[in-house]
C-alpha cells in the first residue's frame, strides 16, 4: 500500500469531540469515519486491523472445533415467535412478500434454525458455530469514545451439548481460547466471575475508562464482577448486650446525622434501606451496618423480582427515616447483610416518627435469621477466598462474555436429538460473544504514546513502513521502490510513504499508522550507504548498509 494512494484523511490536532485517547488517536489517524453519534465507517486500515483480529479468532476457535459459518441478517418474525423473543426485535419490516423480519440482539435463533433438522443423534454432539457479524444495538447510549457503540462487530458462538459435564469442559477450552485470543492481540486481560452460580463470566480489560466496575483480589486469584462479587467486613470491637431503649431523635433521618447526634461510631448504626417489587409493590426491606451500601442488583437476586426504591408517605406502613427491624410490620420482607453479624447492641429506627432504639440485639430481640450478603463491595475489603484483607475495585471494560445457558431456547424452538438410548432430548447451549472493535480500541488504548497507536505486530495493519523522505530524489525513491517490492514479493504487509511532503509530516503520520517497524531511506542516509530502521516503541534502532536492510528488517519481524 503507498500512502500516496491510501484512501483516509489524517489531522493534525486532537479532536475536540474525542473522549478518551483511543478515540483521538483512531479519529485523527484516519482510522474511522464517524457516520452518526455512535456509528463509523471504517477506512481501509481500520478493516485491515479488524481482518487481522478476526483472524486470530479464526485460527483460535477453529483448534477448538468451532466452526465457521454466515447466518442471515435478519430472521423472519415466525422464527423469533418460537423463542419467545419476538419483544426483543430492534427493529422489523415486510418484505415484498409479505412476510414480517426482524433483527435482534445475537443470533441463537437463527443458529438453531441453522443446525437442528442435520443435529439429531447425540454422536453429532457436541459442536459450536460462529459467525463474525456487524449488529446494530437499538437503543444504545453512544459513550467511552469507541466503548458503548450503536454498530459494532461482533464475534457471535454457540455451542450444543448432550450434557452440563460436556458443556463444562467445552467452556473451559472456550475460556483458553478467549485468553489466547486475546494475549495475542497484545492485550491483557482479566476473567471475571460474572454471576451468582458460576455459570457466565466476563473477558476484562482494567482501564479507568470503563464504566463498570470489578473487584479484584491482590493477594490470590478471585475476580468477580461489581454485583456479584462477595466481601467480608470485620466486626472485631467487643460490645456488650444491653436493655433496648427507645431514643427520642428529632428530624435525625439519615445516618450521618444519627451518629452525630448520639455520639455513636457509624459501625454500630443499622442502615435501613426500603424497596418495592415491580409485581405487586410489596415492601422489601434491607438492613446493613451504617458505614455500608446495599447493593440493589444482590437484593433483587434474592427477592427474585425486579425492585425500585420504595415511594413513601405518610401513610406507608413504613416510616420513611426511622426504619428499623424491631416490630416491623409482618407484610414487610426483610433481609439483614453479614456486616451486622457479632454487633450485640445496634442502634435501628424505632418505625415511629423521630424516634430510634438503641441497644438493639438482632438474635434476642427479632430472632434468627439467616444473614445473607447485599453489601457494596470497598477497596481492603476480605476476600472470600483467601481471607486477606486485598479485595480492590476497579474500573474496567468487559471486550468478551462467555455463559453456560440451558436447553430452554432448543426446547422452545424443537431442537431435539435421539440419546444413546432413543430418547428424544434438547440440547443444551453455551453462548460466547466478543466485541471485535471495543478489542481494536483497547489494544490502542493500552498501547500508544502522545503521538499515536504502538500497534502489536500480531495486529498491526502493515508490518513496516518505508518513509522515503525525498521521494524526488532519483536515487532514493529507486531504492525505496526496489525495497518495497522486494518486502511485498516476499510476502510482508509493508506501507509506502511515498508522498513529496515534508520530513515532519511523514513521521507525525507514520505515528499515526503505528506500524511496528519504521524504514527511513533520506539522501543523508543514501550518502552514508545506509537506511535507518526503528521499531515504533523505541526498542529497537539499527543503521544497515544499503545491501543488508532487507535482511534486518526479515530479522526483525521474525524475533
Ligand atoms: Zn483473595
Amino acid at each position: 500500500m503507498k500512502v500516496s494512494n491510501m484512501v483516509g484523511e489524517r489531522f493534525k490536532d486532537r479532536p475536540s469531540y474525542c473522549v478518551n485517547d483511543h478515540h483521538a488517536l483512531l479519529v485523527k489517524g484516519g482510522y474511522i469515519k464517524q457516520v452518526s453519534n455512535g456509528v463509523y465507517s471504517l477506512n481501509p486500515i481500520m478493516t485491515k486491523m479488524v481482518n487481522n483480529i478476526e483472524s486470530i479468532i479464526r485460527k483460535e476457535l477453529e483448534f477448538v472445533g468451532a466452526q465457521e459459518v454466515v447466518l442471515s441478517s435478519f430472521a423472519p418474525i415466525d422464527l423469533l415467535k418460537e423463542s419467545n423473543r419476538e419483544d426483543e426485535k430492534a427493529f422489523k419490516f415486510t418484505d415484498r412478500d409479505n412476510i414480517e423480519f426482524a433483527n435482534i440482539k445475537g443470533a441463537q435463533e437463527l443458529a438453531i434454525q441453522l443446525v437442528r433438522d442435520s443435529s439429531n443423534s447425540y454422536a453429532n454432539y457436541p459442536f459450536a458455530i460462529y459467525q463474525n457479524k456487524v449488529e446494530f444495538i437499538k437503543g444504545q447510549k453512544p459513550s467511552g469514545g469507541l466503548i458503548n457503540l450503536k454498530e459494532s462487530i461482533y464475534n457471535q458462538m454457540y455451542s450444543f451439548h448432550t450434557s452440563t459435564e460436556s458443556l463444562d469442559s467445552k467452556y473451559e477450552e472456550y475460556i483458553k481460547a478467549y485468553e489466547n485470543i486475546f494475549k495475542k492481540c497484545g492485550l491483557e486481560t482479566y476473567m471475571v466471575n460474572d454471576s451468582y452460580d458460576n455459570s457466565s463470566h466476563k473477558q476484562v480489560v482494567l482501564s479507568d475508562i470503563g464504566e463498570d466496575k470489578f473487584v479484584i483480589c491482590d493477594s490470590c486469584a478471585y475476580k468477580a464482577s461489581f454485583d456479584k462479587a462477595t466481601g467480608h467486613v470485620e466486626n472485631s470491637e467487643k460490645s456488650e448486650k444491653r436493655e433496648l431503649e427507645l431514643v427520642v431523635t428529632p428530624d435525625v433521618t439519615t445516618i450521618a446525622k444519627l451518629a452525630d447526634f448520639l455520639a455513636v461510631d457509624v459501625k454500630k448504626l443499622c442502615k435501613s434501606v426500603a424497596y418495592q417489587k415491580y409485581t405487586d409493590g410489596s415492601f422489601v426491606v434491607g438492613f446493613i451496618r451504617g458505614d455500608l451500601d446495599i447493593n440493589q442488583a444482590k437484593l433483587t437476586n434474592l427477592v427474585g423480582d425486579e425492585l425500585y426504591t420504595a415511594e413513601l408517605s405518610e401513610d406507608s406502613i413504613l416510616s420513611g427515616g426511622f426504619i428499623g427491624p424491631y416490630q416491623m410490620p409482618k407484610e414487610v420482607e426483610v433481609y439483614f447483610d453479614k456486616s451486622l453479624m457479632g454487633i450485640e447492641d445496634l442502634v435501628i429506627g424505632a418505625n415511629q416518627f423521630d424516634k430510634h432504639y438503641i441497644g438493639f440485639n438482632v438474635e434476642r430481640d427479632f430472632g434468627n435469621v439467616e444473614y445473607v450478603d447485599l453489601a457494596d463491595v470497598r477497596d481492603d475489603d476480605i476476600c472470600p477466598i483467601c481471607s486477606n484483607k486485598t479485595l480492590k475495585v476497579k474500573n474496567g471494560v468487559e471486550i468478551a462474555c462467555l455463559s453456560k445457558s440451558d436447553d430452554q431456547m432448543t426446547k422452545n424452538m424443537s431442537m431435539q436429538y435421539l440419546d444413546v438410548d432413543g430418547n428424544n432430548k434438547n440440547p443444551i447451549m453455551g453462548l460466547y460473544k466478543i466485541d471485535i472493535i471495543r478489542l481494536a480500541a483497547m489494544v490502542c488504548e493500552m498501547n500508544h504514546d502522545d503521538y499515536g497507536p504502538i500497534w502489536p505486530m500480531t495486529i498491526a495493519p502493515w508490518k513496516v513502513q518505508i518513509c522515503c523522505l525525498r521521494c524526488d530524489d532519483e536515487e532514493c525513491r529507486k531504492y525505496a521502490d526496489e525495497l518495497y517490492n522486494k518486502l511485498i514479493e516476499s510476502g510482508v504487509e509493508v506501507l509506502y510513504d511515498d508522498r513529496k511532503v515534508r520530513p515532519g509530516s511523514m513521521f507525525s503520520d507514520a505515528d499515526l499508522f503505528g506500524c511496528p517497524l519504521r524504514v527511513v531511506v533520506s539522501p543523508r542516509n543514501m550518502k552514508n550507504s545506509c537506511v535507518e530502521i526503528a521499531s515504533r516503541d523505541k526498542s529497537y534502532l539499527n543503521k544497515p548498509s544499503l545491501d543488508e536492510a532487507f535482511d534486518d528488517i526479515i530479522k526483525f519481524l521474525s524475533r
